[in-house]
Formats: structure tokens, C-alpha cells, sequence
């Protein structure tokens, strides 16, 4: 029995990487300097690592900016666009290809970043031509080894597979799949893993988690083809073939037919797979059980494990099983013990949690309790200590509401259902709203200067009070509510100057949340997020709104919108429980945004927007579960937004991705109004409407608030025209693509008067 950690997190535990990363980007650090501060987290994480225990220990799983790119830099798939990069050094044009670069008289724009399969990490996307070449350019794998060695570190070299590389990856041009320039990228890969084996390498992880996917065609010989030719060059190293975030399920054949020497699953994510895998897996291959979550943040529960691992042990023999994590700890935070305010977080509640740190020692402690014989008094103690914690979070009356389990319970369907079809609302919200054709607004922040940011700072230091920091608030609203005013837009929005983060807002205001200090995740590059993390059944203690949006609506006789996260954005970037369903989660935070909707109706708000832009990433990697997602996932909002009256009108928002194959669940949300981002895709997203027509209102985005640049009259006015030619224009909405907190007001305010502008002409136009 081995243990094996197939990724350590990389930003370092106070986010040192994120830091240097920037200062060097700005010109405050050498390049020197910089890769120190990456050679000490490597160093960091190695040696928390041996300490723990652990037999495989991984190096080439750190990354100055994403693994993805490492690789294509790697193997010099660096796109043509990119030459002019050339002449800086090595390190620059690495991130020049990252992140884009200006300078020096070049100007290259920066490569498309996407998800990471369904985590919220997003890797550079590669980009192939049809007579695309690999090289060796740097041997980053065979670096790291040689680091970790010249430390007195043994690692095991993680690489991206082949054909999880090319899939992620994008053709350039037309006329070739990527798959096929699988041959051509596999003498170049023989030549990476060959230098790791002379270099002394004896075990390979070979990360391929698009076996978790529906396979495109010819993927399956792909992988055959190259894996087959790879392992006859080193029958002697041991070959780990990854796989993660879901179940092999039709691929189960295929991965273990793959001359690999181990093959890892994923028991957090596809705990179900393990009868079929432990059926077909041959006699000479071994298992790596990905049992510690490298997703979440909760404890390991080593009686569950245990079981676990006791039932594969009647099948295959101890010798061949690795104990791990289920994927790379890359999506956990790093280090619980850095959590000591106790203010932040309850010690209840830490007892029921697991950082990276903590989790490479339950892999440890796993393998010493499977082992079995002669456990030390320390290993007892840690084996009572995790008991005790799992008992006490599954009754703890901080978790369980026995009301909230009720309520949800108590859900008819008529509860996600509004009192009347969309046709009969929208006369009455007509007459309700006397809104113009083609009505104006926007999508919720106003931009949040630093000002208002030091407001936020002083508050919770202590050195602004309550009443002052309110003062501030309310008129920075006043301000804003007359700016839009003048301006002529018809509905209005109180700015959210308020909140720090749309999520973390709520999270502070509902129970069964709490938060961490140091708990960040990298999300792409340095970015970092601070997921809140729901422990318990969430509810709603009182308004968490009503306040800003009453006092907005107080200042002016046009609607001011109401302003909400939905249930699903909510879950999606939030640390969720594990000890019940997405779905029970999403539909408990449902209600308690149903409820303040209800309250913002009462105080006399018309208007009220349920923000859902994460909808889309909380979709099933595999198409087939989509609809089960559909099912709790639309149903949540729905329960969120059918507490009102007819004439209520409710906004949604989405953002952040492609909803061309989500349209008809979109339209089942049945939101009065959608807005929505479409003006980088120019209005691409309007394509489905030919065949399908949404049924209610929609404002597509007409410019882009994710750049500084102010659109023209001219240029909305086009995209308009374009959306007129597919939806009906009385349904019309014209709106920017997201909220605008993070520009400044000037290019703000020429930009909403250009749309209000183009909205006058419009109407004008379609008067009749
Ligand atoms: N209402 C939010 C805002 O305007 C929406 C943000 C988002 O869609 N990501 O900031
Ligand atoms: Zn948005």
C-alpha cells in the first residue's frame, strides 16, 4: 500500500506566489526574486509532504500561472501570434502569452482562458494549427524533478496526457481534428518522459481526466495508439493514469485496457464506479482510491474510508492499492491551522474541516489505520479525534434546522410556479410600470472606487461606525440614483456599493455560513477566490436588502430594482455541504431568497433581479446528466422568484459562458426579464433564437463593461438591430453585459449615455 497526492496547491499559504507574480508583472520584483518565491512553495509543499508520510509525492504540479500552458510551452505549441514575444526573455514571454503584452513596441492580446472541466480553476487554452509542430522548448517536468532531487525530494513527474492535452485544446483553422496531431506530439512526449527516467524517475503520473467525459470520435484508438507505443519505450517505470472529477462509467473498458500500471479513480466525486472498475480491472494493474476530497473542505470521515478501502481489499491485494486524493488538492485552500480567530471561525466548526496541509496527512493516517497492525497511541488518538468530529457534525445543532428541513419538505409545486402565465404578467406589469419600447437599465454595481472600498475597510476595522458608514452609503445611492435620472434610464439600481463580492454578501447575512481567513483557491493566474463555505441548513434570519433598496426607491418615482443572487450562484461559489445533495442546499437557500423577495414586494419594490451567472458552470460534465441538474437547478430559482404578485416583475442575469445548448432551460427559469452577456460574441448568442423563441423579455448585452473602452452610438445600435431580427422588439431590453463595479465612472457614464442615446433613437424608429 503506497500513498499518492496527485497535486499540492501552488499559491502558497498567504498567497505569496499571487504576490510576487504581480509585483514582478509590475516591475517590483526581479526575475530572480521571483522564481526564489516559487522555489520556496515547491520546497514548502515538499517537505509538508514527506513529513506526512507520503510514498508519491508530485513535482511539475506547480506552475508560475496554469499547468495547461506549462505544458504547451513545454512542447513549444506556442501560437504564431505570439512571435513578436520572442525577443523577451523566457520568463516574459511565458506570461506575455498568459496574460497578453503591451510594451516594448509589441502588442499581442492575451490567450482565451476557460473552466477547468467543472471547477471554478481556468486554464489557458491551447491553440493548434493543421500543421502544427512540438519541440522540446524548456523541460519544465524534468526541471522540477531535478529541483525537488537536488532538495533530498524522491517526486513522481505529474504530466497532462496526450489526449486530455489536445481536447482541451482548439483548432485555429478549418480542415484537421487535434486528435490527429496526437502522432505527431508523441515522439516529442517519448523524449520528455525519457529524460525523467534517465534523470531517475520511477513513477510517472499521467493525468487524463477526459476519461471521465463522453469521448469525441477516434478518441478511444487515440488513446490506445499513443499510450501503447508510449509504455514499450519504459516498461520499466510505473505509469499512473489519472483520472478524475467524475466516473469512467462506458470508458471503464477502455482505461483499463491502457498498458498504465496503476490506474486512479475518483471515489469522492463517482463513488459508484468502484464496483465496475474493481470488476474490470486486470490482475497486474493496481488501484490508486481517490478517497481524501481535493475539492472540498470537510474532514475525511475515516470510518467511511476505511470501509472503503476494507471492501477493495477483498478483491485485490494490499499491494496494490495507493491511497489518495481524489484529485489534485490544487481546489482546496492550503493550511486550516492558519485559521486561529475564532471570531471568523467557531472551533465547532473547524473540527469539521480539512485544508491541503491537513488532507496529505488523512492520506497518511488512511494508509497507517488500512495497514492495521500496531497502531501507535498518537494514530488511536487522531482515529478517535475524526469519530468524535464526524458525530458531532452530523447531529450538531449548529447544522441541523429542523424548521428548514420542514419547509423544504412542504414544497409543492405550486410554489415554483408564478400565480399566472408569462403572457397575462406582462400586461399587468405594462400597466404597473409604463415603461417605454425598449427600456434601459443596467445590471446592478456602479463602479466601486477606491473610496467607497475604504469606506468598507474602515467599517470593519472598527474605525468607521455603523451610522457613518451608512451615511456614506446612502449618498453614494443618492448620487448614483439622480446621475441615472438624468441620464434617462428607466429602471434604476441602487449600485450595490454595500457589498464586497455578490456571493460573500449573503453568505454574511444568512445562517449556516461561515468563512474562512486564508481559505483562497486560485481561480486563473494570481486570482484567487475566498469561497464562503455553507456548513448547515441555510436560512434567513431576517431582510438582508430591503434596507438599501427601500431607501433607493424612497428617492425616486422610477422603479428601483431589487437586487439578488440566486440560489444556484449561491452553491456554485460556495464550499457546499457534503453530507446531503447539491440539490437539498440549493433549494434550502432558495427559500430564504424567495423570502426576501417577498419582503422587497412588500416594501414596495417592482422590480427585483435574481442574479444567476453561474448557472451554466454547475452543468454535468457528462451530457446525459444534464437534466437531472436542469430539474433542481431551474427549480430552485423558480422557487426563488414565485413568491410575488403578477405585476412584480422579476429580472435574472447570466453571464460568463455560451447558453446557445441551455436556451429551453433558460426560458423554463420563466423570469420576466432576462439580461444577458452577449456583445463580446457579438450577439452570437441570438443565433438560437432563429430556430428557438424565447418566449419572455431579454435584454442581450450591448457592450462589453469588461473593458475600459467606450462603445458607440453606432456600434450598440447595430447590435440592436441584430437582436430585432430575431426576437420580437416589444420584448427588447437594452442593457450592458454585467454589472459595472470594476470600472471607473467616467467611461461608465459615456457609455450608459450612448446606450440611452441609441434606445431614444430606437423607439423613435419603432414607434408604430
Ligand atoms: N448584480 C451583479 C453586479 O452587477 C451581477 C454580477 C455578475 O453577473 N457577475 O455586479
Ligand atoms: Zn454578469
Amino acid at each position: 500500500m503506497k500513498t499518492n497526492v496527485l497535486g499540492y496547491p501552488r499559491i502558497g499559504e498567504k498567497r505569496e506566489l499571487k504576490k510576487a507574480n504581480e509585483a514582478f508583472w509590475e516591475g517590483n520584483l526581479s526575475e530572480e526574486e521571483l522564481l526564489a518565491v516559487a522555489e520556496n512553495i515547491r520546497v514548502h509543499n515538499w517537505t509538508l509532504q514527506k513529513e506526512a508520510g507520503i510514498d508519491l509525492i508530485p513535482s511539475n504540479d506547480f506552475s508560475l500561472y496554469d499547468q495547461v500552458l506549462d505544458f504547451s510551452f513545454t512542447i513549444n505549441a506556442i501560437p504564431e501570434r505570439f512571435a513578436p514575444t520572442q525577443s523577451l526573455s523566457e520568463l516574459k514571454q511565458y506570461f506575455a502569452i498568459a496574460r497578453g503584452y503591451q510594451k516594448d513596441g509589441i502588442d499581442v492580446t492575451a490567450s482565451e482562458m476557460t473552466k477547468w472541466f467543472d471547477t471554478n480553476y481556468h486554464y489557458i487554452v491551447p491553440e493548434f494549427t493543421k500543421n502544427q509542430a512540438f519541440s522540446i522548448k524548456v523541460n519544465k517536468p524534468l526541471q522540477e524533478y531535478n529541483l525537488a532531487k537536488k532538495h533530498g525530494f524522491e517526486t513522481k513527474p505529474v504530466l497532462l496526457g496526450i489526449i486530455t492535452y489536445l481536447l482541451l485544446g482548439k483548432e485555429k483553422e478549418a480542415g484537421f481534428h487535434r486528435l490527429e496531431l496526437a502522432d505527431r506530439l508523441l515522439p516529442v512526449y517519448i523524449e520528455l518522459v525519457k529524460s525523467l527516467v534517465e534523470a531517475g524517475a520511477k513513477t510517472i503520473q499521467i493525468d487524463e481526466p477526459y476519461l471521465v467525459l463522453d469521448l469525441p470520435q477516434g478518441a478511444a484508438e487515440a488513446y490506445k495508439k499513443v499510450y501503447t507505443a508510449l509504455k514499450a519505450q519504459f516498461p520499466n517505470t510505473e505509469f499512473i493514469l489519472t483520472t478524475y472529477f467524475g466516473a469512467l462509467e462506458n470508458n471503464t473498458e477502455l482505461a483499463v485496457s491502457l498498458p498504465f500500471d496503476v490506474l486512479h479513480i475518483d471515489l469522492v466525486r463517482a463513488a459508484a464506479q468502484l464496483d465496475s472498475v474493481l470488476k474490470a480491472l486486470p490482475k497486474d494493474k493496481k488501484l490508486s482510491l481517490g478517497i481524501v476530497d481535493g475539492r472540498n473542505i470537510w474532514k475525511n470521515n475515516f470510518e467511511h474510508s476505511l470501509a472503503l478501502i476494507e471492501k477493495v481489499k477483498e478483491v485485490i491485494s494490499s499491494d496494490r492499492i495507493y491511497i489518495a486524493s481524489s484529485s489534485s488538492l490544487l481546489h482546496s485552500p492550503c493550511n486550516l491551522e492558519l485559521e486561529n480567530n475564532e471570531k471568523v471561525l467557531t472551533p465547532e466548526i473547524k473540527q469539521w474541516l480539512a485544508f491541503a496541509k491537513q488532507k496529505v496527512k488523512e492520506i497518511a493516517t488512511l494508509k497507517t489505520l488500512a495497514l492495521g497492525h500496531d497502531l501507535s497511541p498518537e494514530v488511536k488518538a487522531i482515529f478517535e479525534e475524526n469519530k468524535k468530529a464526524a458525530q458531532n457534525r452530523k447531529t450538531s445543532t449548529l447544522i441541523h434546522n429542523p424548521e428548514v428541513k420542514a419547509r423544504v419538505k412542504a414544497i409543492t409545486d405550486k410554489d415554483s410556479q408564478r400565480k399566472s402565465a408569462f403572457a397575462t404578467r406582462q400586461k399587468v406589469q405594462e400597466e404597473a410600470l409604463h415603461l417605454p419600447l425598449f427600456p434601459t437599465t443596467t445590471i446592478g454595481s456602479f463602479p466601486q472606487t477606491p473610496e467607497v472600498r475604504s469606506w468598507r475597510a474602515s467599517f470593519n476595522k472598527g474605525t468607521l461606525s455603523q451610522a457613518e458608514y451608512d451615511k456614506k452609503l446612502e449618498k453614494e445611492i443618492e448620487e448614483s440614483i439622480r446621475w441615472q435620472e438624468q441620464t434617462g434610464i428607466d429602471v434604476l439600481v441602487h449600485g450595490e456599493f454595500e457589498r464586497n463580492d455578490m456571493v460573500e454578501y449573503f453568505g454574511e447575512l444568512l445562517s449556516g455560513y461561515t468563512f474562512s481567513k486564508f481559505g483562497w483557491v486560485q481561480s486563473y493566474g494570481s486570482r484567487c477566490v475566498k469561497p464562503p463555505i455553507i456548513y448547515g441548513d441555510v436560512s434567513r434570519p431576517k431582510p438582508m436588502t430591503v434596507r438599501w433598496s427601500k431607501f433607493a426607491q424612497s428617492l425616486t418615482k422610477l422603479p428601483v430594482k431589487g437586487m439578488l443572487t440566486g440560489p444556484v450562484t449561491i452553491l456554485q461559489w460556495s464550499f457546499v455541504r457534503d453530507d446531503q445533495p447539491r440539490s437539498e442546499t440549493a433549494t434550502q437557500i432558495a427559500l430564504a431568497i424567495r423570502d426576501e423577495v417577498v419582503d422587497l414586494e412588500k416594501a414596495g419594490i417592482k422590480v427585483i433581479q435574481i442574479d444567476e451567472p453561474a448557472i451554466r458552470e454547475g452543468l454535468p460534465l457528462r451530457k446525459a446528466d444534464w437534466q437531472a441538474y436542469f430539474d433542481w437547478a431551474i427549480r430552485a430559482f423558480r422557487i426563488s422568484a414565485s413568491g410575488v404578485e403578477d405585476q412584480t416583475q422579476i429580472h435574472t442575469h447570466m453571464c460568463y459562458s455560451e447558453f446557445n445548448d441551455m436556451i429551453e432551460a433558460i426560458a423554463d427559469m420563466d423570469a420576466d426579464v432576462i439580461t444577458i452577456e452577449c456583445s463580446r460574441s457579438q450577439m452570437e448568442l441570438l443565433d438560437v433564437f432563429a430556430d428557438f423563441k424565447y418566449p419572455n423579455e431579454i435584454g442581450p448585452g450591448v457592450y462589453d463593461i469588461h473593458s475600459p473602452r467606450v462603445p458607440s452610438k453606432d456600434e450598440i445600435y447595430h447590435l440592436m438591430k441584430k437582436a430585432i431580427a430575431v426576437v420580437p422588439f416589444r420584448n427588447l431590453w437594452v442593457n450592458p453585459d454585467c454589472g459595472l463595479k470594476t470600472r471607473h465612472w467616467e467611461e461608465t457614464k459615456l457609455a450608459l449615455t450612448a446606450m440611452v442615446e441609441t434606445a431614444k433613437k430606437l423607439r423613435e424608429e419603432y414607434k408604430k
